[in-house]
């Protein structure tokens, strides 16, 4: 066997729940270098907290920020990370500053200052506390975390063990947000919790641009006169949102059909799940787990206004060139704006 058929062999066998190196697998041969991280490879969970002494810390100017790094570019966006689905997800969009759910933690994930969890399940949540306490242990500020409401007690509990376990602070902001209610990002963006349809209480978000916008009583008017109006104090501007990027977390294809959410199928990028993409599985069983299969979403396909699709949460019962032939299989239509997120395997 080939060196890179043995590692691969090594990482179908690791494909297990305590598997915590998956994604060092795929460079063997580059060090795992915390602070300067000229290496695309994730840095093992472990070596970060063990570093709790001061004088250990390192200088800010030594953040982690990986160089070179697998990233997807779709619309204006580029999309890192990892997502397997019951192990972990974690999908970064840096140009936002923000990640999407944080099953363990990657590196990358420590420079986003907002994390939006769609829902509890332990490969969205599990890397929540590492998260925060990593940012700390840089001096970044202190990072946004928008949850569920209805799961935004028991998450602060979590923290406060936490807290009691090791004595550290901890610092974060914890916002609660139910499905419609937004939250202002600043800097021109908002973001809005969308019904998902999950085995658990869960949630998806769009991020929204806010894009100033003459009202339309004033669209057709001379130049000279919107100035003199604006001059004299009339408010002559609206705002007007515009979906930039949709996630899903974990959730059945029937928020595809949800009335209340075309944003989301109207973004220009949607990040969405589809755990099971052949006939290995059906569709009732992916609806029995509360996932989506790709079937489902090619029955659908002409409600996808999205400029690009992610697809996210492959099973782990999945080999990569099964995936890779699903989405060489999709309509056409839906092809061309079709990618699918590999990142872990
Ligand atoms: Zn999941
Ligand atoms: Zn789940």
């Amino acid at each position: 066997m080939s060196l890179s058929g043995s590692l691969y062999a090594s990482f179908r066998s690791l494909r297990s729940p305590v598997d915590f190196t998956l994604t060092s697998l795929r460079c063997p041969f580059k060090p795992l270098n915390l602070y300067h991280g000229r290496s695309h490879c994730l840095v093992p969970r472990s070596s970060v907290m063990e570093q709790k002494n001061v004088e250990d810390q390192p200088k800010s100017a030594e953040k982690p920020t990986p160089a070179s790094r697998s990233c997807i570019f779709i619309e204006d966006y580029g999309f890192e990370g990892i997502s397997i689905g019951g192990h972990e997800t974690c999908i970064i969009v840096p140009k936002l500053k923000v990640a999407f759910d944080i099953g363990r933690c990657p590196q990358r994930a420590i420079s986003q200052d907002f994390l939006f969890i769609s829902h509890a399940h332990l490969d969205h949540i599990g890397g929540i506390p590492m998260y925060v306490a990593t940012r700390g242990l840089y001096n970044m500020k202190p990072p946004t975390i928008i949850v569920p409401s209805c799961v935004k007690e028991k998450v602060e509990k979590l923290f406060e063990i936490h807290r009691q376990l090791d004595g550290s602070e901890l610092e974060h902001n914890l916002i609660g947000l139910d499905v419609g209610e937004t939250f202002d990002m600043g800097k021109g963006l908002m973001a809005k919790a969308f019904k998902t349809y999950h085995v658990i209480p869960s949630q998806g978000y769009v991020i929204y641009s806010v894009r100033k916008k003459l009202k339309a009583e004033y669209l057709g008017l001379p130049s000279k006169e919107i100035k003199n109006l604006k001059e004299s104090g009339v408010e002559i501007t609206g705002t007007k949102l515009v979906p930039e990027v949709a996630f899903t977390g974990d959730t059945m294809a029937d928020f595809i059909v949800d009335q209340a959410n075309a944003d989301v199928m109207n973004a220009k990028v949607l990040i969405m799940e589809t755990t099971f993409v052949n006939d290995s599985m059906t569709v009732e069983h992916a609806r029995e787990h509360g996932h989506t299969h790709l079937s489902e979403v090619v029955a659908l396909s002409d409600k996808f206004n999205n400029k690009g699709i992610l697809f996210i949460h492959f099973s782990a019962r999945h080999r990569v060139e099964e995936i890779q032939t699903a989405m060489k299989n999709l309509p056409k239509r839906l092809q061309e704006r079709s990618h699918a997120f590999l990142e872990g395997w």
